[in-house]
C-alpha cells in the first residue's frame, strides 16, 4: 500500500498563480499543498518583464468598466503586499522601480495614441514634461537635448520576481513538493507523488487546481492558447543605466517595452518586449538582434549601440482560448466538477485569480481544515528557477 496523505485543495504548478494560491488558502485555513515538476517560476513567471500593470493596456486598447477597475487596483495591492500590510505578506521581496514610463516619440501618430491612452487612465498616468523643457524627471537616458518625445509615467511598480518567488517559497515551504514526474490525476480524483528514491505517495484532494501555465494542456474543458515572443537581451558596459518604459508606436501594443534587471554578477541587463517581441517571432535569431540594434538605433541615436552584446529565446504565453487569438482581459478559472484550471494572464493579476478560485471552493463547500504535512517532511522541495539572462546555456553576441 502506498502512504496517503488527504488534504483540501492540491495546486499543480508553482508559477507566481500556484504560489500566490497556495499563500492566499494556507492564509485562509486551508489544507492546500502546491506540486511542481520542475523549478517555481520556471515557465513564464521567471521570463516575465516584472510590471504590474494597472490598466496602461487596457487604456491603449480603449477599454472602460469592472475589469479595467480590477486590474487598476493592482499596483496598489502589489505595493501594500510588498509593505507587509496585506495577508498575503511579501515584506522581503523587491521593486526595481517604482514607475513605468510611456514614451511617445516626436511622430504625431505615436504621441496622438500616448495622448489619448493618458485620457483613458486619468489618475493612474502623470505626463512628466515635453522634450525640451523641464526633463529632470525623464528616466536618465531621455534627459538629452536630441529627445523631442513627450513622457509620461505610470502608476505601475516593477518587481524583482525572483525575491517574490523565494519570499513565497521561504514562508510556505512545508506545503509545497517537488514532483518528478507528472502529477497524474486519476479518474477517481487521486494524485500520485513520485521520486526516483521514494515510495510513491497517493494524494487525496477534496479540489485540485491546474495553475500549470502551458502544463494545464490536455483538459478539454479549458482550452489553451499559446501566444510566442521572441524576447531580446542586451548587456553591456555601454547600456546607459536602468530604463523601465514603453515606448509607443502607431498601434495599441507598445513599439518597444523596456525593462532593466541585475544578472548574477551584478551586470544590468535591458530586458525588451512588446511590438520587437510580437514581430519577432517571424525573425531568427540573428534577423532579431539586428532588428533591436535598429531599433534602438533609431529610438536612442545618442547612445552607442556597437559595444552591446545581445541574446534572444522565444517563450509562449499560455492563456485560456480566446476566439481571435487576442489576450483575454483579465485572469480565467475554469471548473468542472472537483477540478479547476487558471492562467492569471498577467502575473500581475494573480490576486484575482486566487480570489475566483477561492470564490469557487466556498461555492464547492471545501472544508478548511488543518492538514498535517508533516510526513511529506522529508520529500525533496522545488528551488527557484533560473532567470533567462542567468541561463548558462544562452548565447550572446
Ligand atoms: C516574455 C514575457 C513577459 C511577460 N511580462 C509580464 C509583465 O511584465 N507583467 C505581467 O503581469 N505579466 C507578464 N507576463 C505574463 C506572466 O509571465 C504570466 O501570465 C504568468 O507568469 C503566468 O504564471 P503561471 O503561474 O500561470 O504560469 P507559469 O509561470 O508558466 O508556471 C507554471 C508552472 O507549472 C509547472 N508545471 C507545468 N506542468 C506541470 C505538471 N504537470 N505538474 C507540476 N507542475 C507543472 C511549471 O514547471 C511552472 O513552474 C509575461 C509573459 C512573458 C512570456
Amino acid at each position: 500500500m502506498n502512504p496517503t496523505l488527504n488534504i483540501d485543495v492540491a495546486i499543480i504548478g508553482g508559477g507566481i498563480a500556484g504560489l500566490w494560491l497556495l499563500a492566499r488558502l494556507r492564509e485562509r485555513g486551508y489544507g492546500a499543498l502546491l506540486i511542481e515538476s520542475d523549478r517555481l517560476g520556471a515557465g513564464q513567471t521567471l521570463c516575465a518583464q516584472g510590471i504590474i500593470h494597472g490598466g496602461a493596456k487596457y487604456g491603449l486598447r480603449g477599454y472602460a468598466g469592472p475589469t479595467a477597475e480590477a486590474v487598476a487596483g493592482m499596483p496598489a495591492l502589489w505595493r501594500c503586499c510588498l509593505n507587509g500590510e496585506d495577508e498575503i505578506n511579501l515584506h522581503g521581496a523587491a521593486l526595481l522601480a517604482e514607475h513605468q514610463y510611456l514614451w511617445a516619440t516626436h511622430a504625431p501618430t505615436s504621441r496622438l495614441v500616448a495622448f489619448f491612452a493618458s485620457k483613458l487612465m486619468r489618475g493612474h498616468v502623470e505626463k512628466v514634461a515635453d522634450g525640451g523643457m523641464d526633463a529632470s524627471d525623464y528616466p536618465p537616458v531621455l534627459r538629452h537635448p536630441d529627445f523631442h518625445g513627450a513622457v509620461y509615467r505610470l502608476d505601475e511598480p516593477i518587481i524583482e520576481v525572483a525575491s517574490v518567488l523565494t519570499v513565497l517559497a521561504e514562508r510556505y515551504q512545508d506545503a509545497m513538493v517537488r514532483n518528478r514526474g507528472p502529477a497524474i490525476l486519476k479518474a477517481d480524483g487521486n494524485l500520485t507523488l513520485h521520486h526516483p528514491e521514494r515510495p510513491q505517495w497517493v494524494i487525496r484532494p477534496a479540489v485540485t487546481v491546474f495553475t500549470a501555465g502551458a502544463g494545464n494542456a490536455g483538459l478539454p474543458w479549458a482550452t489553451l492558447q499559446l501566444r510566442p515572443l521572441h524576447m531580446v537581451m542586451a548587456r553591456g558596459v555601454n547600456l546607459p543605466g536602468p530604463l523601465y518604459a514603453h515606448c509607443l508606436g502607431a498601434s495599441e501594443v507598445p513599439r518597444l517595452t523596456v525593462t532593466s534587471h541585475y544578472d548574477a554578477t551584478g551586470r544590468l541587463i535591458w530586458y525588451l518586449g512588446g511590438g520587437l517581441a510580437e514581430e519577432g517571432i517571424r525573425r531568427d535569431r540573428r534577423e532579431q538582434i539586428r532588428a533591436a540594434r535598429r531599433e534602438l538605433q533609431a529610438l536612442l541615436p545618442w547612445v552607442d549601440w556597437n559595444p552591446v552584446e545581445f541574446a534572444t529565446f522565444t517563450i509562449q504565453r499560455a492563456e485560456a482560448h480566446q476566439h481571435g487569438g487576442g489576450r483575454p482581459a483579465t485572469a480565467s478559472v475554469f471548473r468542472d466538477g472537483r477540478v479547476i484550471a487558471a492562467w492569471p494572464t498577467k502575473l500581475a493579476l494573480a490576486p484575482l485569480l486566487a480570489e475566483q478560485v477561492e470564490g469557487l471552493l466556498q461555492t464547492l463547500k471545501v472544508p478548511r481544515r488543518p492538514v498535517d504535512l508533516s510526513p511529506l517532511a522529508n520529500w525533496p522541495r522545488p528551488e527557484i528557477g533560473v532567470y533567462p539572462w542567468d541561463q548558462e546555456e544562452m548565447e550572446w553576441s
